[in-house]
This record gives structure tokens, sequence and C-alpha cells, in this order.
């Protein structure tokens, strides 16, 4: 085809006109030389910065092994990763995937078909909580029904029954006899930045203990340190039965892993699911090598302080500009800040951008914050006045 002036990819993407040509750490670097902070990370994906050295070597030193292997098979990268995921977690099992969504779903088929294998095949369905943002197949909008990444995509995948953000009461109510899991992102993403309540959290567990379901966390976002602890749901102390992870695993590389026990995975035999990509060599090397860094001592501690740190910071923000910000949420190096009615999150994150600090969009017209967990205090100084810098302008204006 000739060029029509279409544009070249889907256009499902708001474009900043930005060209990127190399990262490093917490920057970026566009091809005219400027300099970004980077305080998006590819979506809380680059938990250890970009071409952390470390892992640009494990990568590269398996691409010169091997790269793929049919599932029939396996390697050492990827059998070390799968056993630290277990000796790390709840879990006895895992799945790799190439992605957030797959291996979403992934924990979806695994809780379905633990039903089926135990002989109660009409429970299938599975409640959800409205804010929480799963990915974009159809299962997954089925499962988050936001109007615009539903609308025009019906009909939707049957099965799942959403109910009020902390809402325990509606969560009773909503169990049948059809009911087969809850499922919750333990701190919300893309819907807000919201932690659930440990106390809920412990709710839910016990409530999945009383009537018979499994409990499903999704933690691709919220997991892999971005809270402080290796995985969201260990500050409530309690554990699912399946958890889908991804983003900063593969620090960039794409990967995602579903965890189970070996009793909610009982249903997954031989031939019931598959993943050409899933697990391979290049994808699991890179996981290992996050892993080292993600488990030396010390780490998530460092998490856990610089997350104080701009948490201080952003409280002194909201305060300070009241007309500008509604309220400002999150934990760890997760944070946003929601922006008052009369200023679109979009318009302050373009202003921040020109000023070369990258942030992105997140429910309640908020700008969220995901830093690097490598990330200095002297770098969120230097994101603290950006924003300020813009805020000020706009209070000026
Ligand atoms: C990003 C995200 C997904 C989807 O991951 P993809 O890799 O984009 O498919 C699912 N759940 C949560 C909580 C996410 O943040």
């Amino acid at each position: 085809m000739p060029r029509t002036g279409f544009p070249v990819m889907m256009p499902v993407y708001a474009k900043s006109g930005i060209t990127f040509e190399r990262g490093e750490g917490v920057y970026l670097y566009d091809n005219k030389g400027q300099r970004y902070l980077d305080f998006v990370g590819g979506i809380a994906v680059t938990g250890l910065g970009h071409c952390h050295p470390y892992v640009v070597k494990a990568l590269k030193e398996q691409a010169d092994k091997v790269w793929i292997l049919s599932n029939s098979h396996t390697s050492p990268p990827t059998d070390r990763l799968a056993e630290r995921l277990i000796d790390l977690t709840f879990a006895e099992t895992v799945f790799f995937q190439n992605s957030g969504v797959e291996a979403w779903e992934c924990g979806v088929k695994t809780v379905r078909k633990y039903f089926s294998s135990i002989g109660q095949p009409q429970r299938y369905r599975i409640i959800t909580f409205k804010g929480c943002f799963h990915g974009r197949t159809l299962a997954a909008i089925a499962a988050s029904k936001t109007d615009k990444m539903v609308k025009g995509f019906g009909p939707m995948v049957d099965g799942f029954d959403q109910v009020a953000w902390g809402n325990l009461n509606e969560v009773r109510a909503a169990i049948t006899e059809q009911t087969a899991a809850i499922h919750i992102e333990p701190v919300i993403g893309e819907g807000g930045m919201k932690p659930a309540d440990p106390e809920f959290l412990r709710a839910l567990r016990a409530a999945c203990d009383e009537f018979g379901l499994l409990l499903y966390f999704d933690e691709i976002q919220c997991g892999m340190g971005r809270t402080g602890k290796l995985f969201a749901h260990e500050w409530a102390g309690v554990t699912p039965d399946v958890m889908c992870i991804a983003k900063a695993l593969g620090n960039g590389f794409p990967i995602g892993a579903c965890l189970a026990t070996s009793k909610a995975a009982q249903g997954m035999t031989v031939g019931t699911h598959g993943s050409t990509y899933g697990g391979n060599p290049l994808a699991t090397a890179v996981g290992n090598a996050v892993l080292d860094i993600m488990t030396q001592p010390g780490f998530l501690d460092r998490v856990i302080r610089k997350g104080d740190y701009l948490w201080q910071k952003l409280d002194d923000l909201v305060k300070r500009h009241p007309k500008i910000f509604i309220e400002h949420r999150g934990k760890g190096l997760m944070q946003g800040i929601c922006c008052a009615a009369a200023i679109s999150n979009e318009d302050f994150i373009k202003a921040l951008r020109a000023e070369k600090l990258m942030t992105v969009a997140a429910g309640d017209n908020m700008f969220r914050l995901l830093p690097p967990l490598i990330v200095t205090e002297s770098e969120i100084d230097e994101a603290i006045a950006i924003i300020d810098r813009v805020t000020a302008k706009m209070v000026a204006a």
C-alpha cells in the first residue's frame, strides 16, 4: 500500500511526538539529545531502571546460549526462576507467559479448571472490583468493565461479577453457588493508586475460606518490590491461592507468570494450557537477574525509605497547592496526585513533560509517579522541583 497518511500504528494511543533513543537508569534520551527524568518506566516495568548493566549482561549472555525451546523442554534459567518464585512466595507451581494479561488469563483459567476438576463446573464466576485493571483481552475487559475499554467490543465474556472497591458487604452479598473466586489488585494502579486496606484483604481471605472460594491477586503492577515488599499482599499478612505477576519481573523484557498453590493448580494437567514463547530462556534469564538484585539484603528496605521520602514530598506539595491538587495516594514507589476538577491530568502531564519529567495518567484525574526502585532522593527532589515549577506557573496563570 502507498502511505495514505493513516497512522502507521493503529491510533489507539495518544502519541507524545517524542522519539526516545535510549535509556539509562532513571533517564531517557530523545533523538534530539534531550534528557528526561522518567517516572513512568514503561508503566512500572523498569523496576531497576533502564538498561541496568547487570540485567543487560544476563540477557546478552543468554543470547549466546539458547533463545527458545518448546515448553515440552526446559532450561536452567527457566527452572531456576520458577523455583525461586516458589521459594519467595505462597506458590507451589508457576506458569510463564509473555505479558501481564496472559498471566492474568492463565490465573482465570486455573480458577475455572480447579472447580471443574473437583466436580463443580457450575462454579466459574469471579468477583472483581470496580476500578481495578487487568489488561486488554476480551476476558480482562469483561472483568474490569471500564467503559472506554469495553464499548464496542461486545459481547462480553461471561463470568465476572463486579462489586464496589473495599465494600465487604457487597462482596459477601455477591457470593452465590456459582462463585469460584474473589479477584483483586492489592494496590490499584491504573484505576488511581489505591491500596486496599490490609484488614479488607484479610476479610477477603476469610470469606474465601468460609465459602470454599479461591483468592486470586493481580500483582502485575504492585508486585516485584514496588510497595517495598516483594509482593504487596505481604503487607496484609495473607496469601492468595493464585497470583499473576509481570511488568517489573522482566525490567522491560516481556514476561509474565501465573503462580498458584498445588491445590488451585490441580486441574492444569498436560495439554490443558500452553504458550509458544512463555518461559523462553531469554526472559527467564532476565527474571533471574532482576531477582538477584531485588533479593539483596536491604534492597526492599531502601524502597520503603524512598517511598516514605516521596510520600512526604508529595504530601507537602498537595498541601501547598490546594487549588491545583486534591489529594495524594499510593504506597511505596507507586504514588499519584489527583488534580483539581478544573485541571485535566493529561494537560498537567504534558506540562510536566515539557519540563522533562515523564509521568503517566491514572483514574480519578490523577498523574502517577512510578520511578525505578533504584531512584535516589536527589532524583526525587529533581522531580518534585519540576512539579513545583509547573504548579507555580499554573497558579500564576
Ligand atoms: C499492566 C497491567 C496488566 C496488563 O499487563 P499487560 O502486560 O499490559 O498485558 C494487568 N493488570 C495490572 C494490575 C496491570 O497494571
